[in-house]
């Protein structure tokens, strides 16, 4: 039997209240930046701020009417 292990990555989109560093560019977002918590398969927490989670596909631009809106649950 081999089973592959499944890996679930559970996605959320947050906002910056206190002091949270981005773990891919390790920039300090500023408050009330929107970021993205992603729990990998270990369950370890990882934050990415905007253009971070875009350039991993986190993330992704759709247009609205007031603009562009940055949407974190991309459709696949
Ligand atoms: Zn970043």
């Amino acid at each position: 039997m081999n089973k592959r292990k499944e890996v679930t990555k559970m996605r959320r989109g947050c906002i910056a209240v206190g002091e949270v560093r981005c773990d891919g560019c390790q920039r300090l977002l500023e408050h009330g930046e929107r970021y993205v918590v992603i729990d990998d398969e270990e369950g370890k927490e990882q934050r990415f701020c905007t253009s971070c989670s875009l350039s991993c596909g986190y993330a992704s631009y759709k247009m609205e009417k007031e603009g562009e809106v940055i949407s974190f649950f991309p459709k696949d």
